[in-house]
């Protein structure tokens, strides 16, 4: 069940992208029951898209778009993983064309989720390609 990744499950270790962030068990106990995610919920929080979510009650709450969750981080941890019922404000994100998961195109010139180029390759660009026509 186990793939090779660079972190271990759970553990704080190769934080470096990120500041060390504290995972409450509670969030570590969600992410197991929620999601079929492979990784670490430390390495789910540092690639996830920063998002807007005005009903949600946090700081800060980013998407892990291949799992549809959304990590909820609150008083200086994480504090738990929800699914995705729509309440995130997405306006400002694109779909990625070859794996459909949601992408931040001001940011990302390559899918963080795939690795696929993105198309709007909004990289230090003013001109975003913005919403999605469902
Ligand atoms: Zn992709």
């Amino acid at each position: 069940m186990t793939k090779k990744i660079s972190t271990a499950n759970g553990e704080a270790q190769a934080a470096q992208t990120d500041a060390y962030v504290r995972i409450s068990t509670h969030a570590q106990e969600r992410w197991t029951e929620r999601t079929s995610a492979q990784e670490s919920l430390r390495a789910a929080w540092e690639r996830s898209i920063r998002v807007r979510a005005p009903s949600a009650s946090a700081t800060e709450v980013r998407l892990y778009a291949p799992c549809e969750a959304l990590l909820i981080y609150r008083q200086g941890a994480l504090r738990t993983v929800l699914n995705n019922d729509g309440r995130i404000d997405c306006t400002a994100l694109g779909a990625c064309t070859a794996c459909e998961n949601l992408i931040d195109p001001v940011q990302d010139a390559t899918c963080r989720w795939c690795g696929a180029e993105t198309e709007t390759h909004g990289r230090g660009r003013a001109s975003v390609v913005r919403g999605d026509k469902a």
